[in-house]
């Protein structure tokens, strides 16, 4: 059902209360992590993968098993599917029903990325979906909330709409929310979803091309499609190998900027913001992988009405200054990243 909040009416539905774990995704947006705080509840936070960049099913076991150990069983997993790559979701899914915890499902970046023949928001006991103003399609804000459980459509119906009973007077006996998706946001989303393909084979052609561009530059990795699956590529992301420098995407940042170009880090993870400061961090490395992820990449201009010829000055302008850099410090033949 479509509703303005879902991933806080989510942890509403699960009943995630004030000191219940929830393990969460270092890696994401903070959109994923505020209702966990809203609701005094308390983030673990876990490692991501270097194949999908989304979270780690061994770290997330790890952090089960841990928190299982102290006496306390975490009450929900959230994954997320970042900038549309889908995560590993069936071996997550599967660690969250050996230990018979739900998990949700963060597709808000994601519709229409599959895993092999499987749409993204459907492997979740529930998973979310946001058409936020900067998502693939938007109806300015909002998002869809998606279960198989009909108890808990009906709860997350009621609570979106002030929890009001069904008498024929006012009766409230839950605290509820306005999270119903008005009508007008609603038909913009139905217009929208006609023009879901397209808007993907657009992103997909406009990353191909960066794929394409950048394949010649010693140092530079993608974020390439994992097994059979297929991201929808909401945002082309890029990284810069270890020779390049912790500083190197910042200062690109800054030089793109002067000449117009909007390029964005990677999402800074959770771990480092103040928001989650004295948080539990599970990986199963000695450094955070998602700490490298911000050091060493970026989201590139990925929207699906980029001309190809913005993309080309794109392209140029990073070159310009990824040759700048390897001729300064006389980088050798590539090789793996970090
Ligand atoms: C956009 C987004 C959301 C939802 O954001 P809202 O602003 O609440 O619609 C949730 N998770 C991720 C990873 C997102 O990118």
């Amino acid at each position: 059902m479509l509703e303005r909040r879902p991933v806080h009416l989510a942890l509403k539905i699960l009943n995630i209360q004030q000191d219940d774990l929830v393990l969460c995704q270092d890696f994401t947006f903070v959109a994923t992590i505020n209702p966990v705080l809203y609701e005094k509840a308390v983030p673990i936070l876990i490692d991501s993968e270097p194949d999908t960049l989304n979270m780690c099913p061994s770290a997330l076991r790890k952090a089960i098993v841990e928190n299982i150990a102290q006496g306390k069983k975490p009450k929900s997993v959230i994954a997320v599917h970042l900038y549309g790559m889908p995560a590993k979701i069936r071996q997550i899914k599967k660690i969250c029903d050996e230990f018979e915890i739900p998990l949700v499902e963060d597709a808000a970046e994601a519709l229409g990325s599959k895993v092999r023949d499987q749409y993204v928001g459907t492997f979740g006991d529930i998973s979310i979906f946001s058409f936020n103003g900067n998502k693939i399609i938007t109806t300015s804000s909002g998002g869809a909330l998606v279960t198989d459980n009909s108890e808990w459509a009906d709860r997350a119906r009621y609570m979106a709409s002030q929890s009001k009973e069904n008498v024929p007077y006012y009766q409230h006996n839950d605290i509820g929310y306005n999270y119903a998706m008005s009508n007008l946001s609603a038909g913009i989303g139905c217009g929208q979803m006609e023009v879901l393909q397209e808007r993907i084979d657009a992103r997909r052609s406009i990353y191909a091309r960066y794929e394409e561009a950048f394949a010649e530059v010693e140092g530079i990795t993608f974020q390439q499609e994992y097994g059979f699956n297929l991201s929808n590529r909401w945002l082309s992301t890029i990284r810069f190998d270890c020779r390049f420098g912790d500083a190197f995407p910042f200062d690109l940042k800054k030089a793109l900027d002067r000449e117009g170009i909007e390029i964005r880090n990677m999402w800074k993870p959770m771990h480092l913001q103040p928001i989650c400061s004295g948080l539990e961090k599970v990986s199963t490395k000695s450094r955070m992988l998602t700490e490298e992820l911000f050091y060493s990449g970026i989201c590139l201009p990925s929207g699906s009405a980029l001309t190809k010829d913005e993309q080309e000055k794109v392209i140029d302008s990073i070159k310009k200054k990824v040759y700048g850099h390897h001729s300064e410090f006389s980088i050798p033949a590539r090789h793996s990243v970090v």
